[in-house]
C-alpha cells in the first residue's frame, strides 16, 4: 500500500513537471531545427553550426538523464540498508571524477550501524548529485567531509564542500525545477534529491556561505528493529 502510495506520489510529480520538461526540450529542439534547415538551404556543413547542434543535442541528453531516474518503475524497491555502504558504493563511482578536479573525499563515519529503509538506487543518485554539486562548486579542487552518524533514531548524513557557496537568490528558490547559477546546469539535481528524500520521509536543508562552502544535511528515520544480516552487511 505504502509503495502504491509512493509510486502514484512519483508520478504525479512526473507529471507537474512534464510541462516544464517540454518547454526546456522545445528550445534546443528549436535551435536544432534551424540549423539544419539552414544547412539544408545553403547545401553546405558549417562545423561551427554542427558543434552548436551537438551541445544542443547534449543538453536534450541531460534532461531526459536526469528524468530517467524518477519514470523508471521496475526500479522502485524498499530495502534495509546501512547508509555508510551505499555512500561507499557511490564514492567509488565518483573516485575518478574526484581526482580528476582535485576534489578529496574525507570521510567520517559512525562505527555502529546506519541502518534507513529506502531505495537504495533513489538515494544514491541523491548522493551523487550533492557530491556532484560540490565538486563543480571547487573549480580549483579542495576537499568535501562526509559525516555520516545515527542519533535519536535518525541517520544525518552531512556533506560539506569549500566551495564557491550559493548566491542567495539560488539559495531562496532551491527545489524548484531548472533554477542553476551554472551555464550547462538543468537546475534539476536538487529539486530531484529533496523530493527523493521528503518520499523517504527524511528532510534535505542546505546551509551555504559565499566563498566559505555549503553543507548539505540529510537526516533519515533510523530503522528500530536491526536485523541481523542488514548489520552484517556494514
Ligand atoms: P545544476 O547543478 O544543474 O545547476 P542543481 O539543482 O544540482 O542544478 O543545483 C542548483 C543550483 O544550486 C546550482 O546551479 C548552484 O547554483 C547551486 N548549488 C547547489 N549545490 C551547490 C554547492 N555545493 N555549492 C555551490 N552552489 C551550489
Ligand atoms: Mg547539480
Amino acid at each position: 500500500m505504502e509503495e502504491l502510495l509512493k509510486r502514484s506520489e512519483k508520478l504525479t510529480m512526473v507529471g507537474e513537471l512534464a510541462a516544464g520538461v517540454a518547454h526546456e526540450i522545445r528550445n534546443p529542439l528549436t535551435t536544432l531545427r534551424g540549423f539544419l534547415q539552414m544547412q539544408r538551404q545553403m547545401k553546405t556543413v558549417n562545423v561551427e553550426h554542427t558543434d552548436l547542434m551537438l551541445s544542443e543535442l547534449d543538453r536534450i541528453n541531460l534532461i531526459v538523464g536526469e528524468f530517467l531516474i524518477l519514470a523508471k518503475p521496475q526500479a522502485f524497491r524498499m530495502r534495509d540498508r546501512d547508509v555508510r555502504t551505499v555512500f561507499n558504493e557511490v564514492l567509488s563511482l565518483l573516485e575518478s571524477e574526484a581526482h580528476l578536479h582535485n576534489v578529496i573525499f574525507r570521510k567520517s563515519f559512525a562505527n555502529e550501524p546506519c541502518i534507513v529503509t529506502c531505495e537504495d538506487n533513489q538515494l544514491k543518485q541523491v548522493f551523487i548529485n550533492v557530491l556532484k554539486n560540490a565538486i563543480e562548486a571547487m573549480p580549483r579542487g579542495g576537499r568535501v567531509h562526509i559525516h555520516i552518524a545515527a542519533k535519536q533514531g535518525h541517520v544525518v548524513i552531512t556533506i560539506t564542500d569549500e566551495g564557491e557557496g550559493i548566491p542567495e537568490e539560488v539559495l531562496e528558490k532551491i527545489g524548484q525545477p531548472f533554477v542553476t547559477s551554472k551555464e550547462n546546469g538543468t537546475g534539476l539535481g536538487m529539486m530531484i534529491s529533496q523530493r527523493i528524500i521528503h518520499g523517504h520521509n527524511g528532510t534535505l536543508d542546505i546551509q551555504s556561505q559565499r566563498n566559505v562552502g555549503t553543507t548539505v544535511t540529510i537526516t533519515l528515520p533510523a530503522l528500530k528493529d536491526e536485523r541481523a544480516d542488514v548489520i552484517l552487511e556494514a
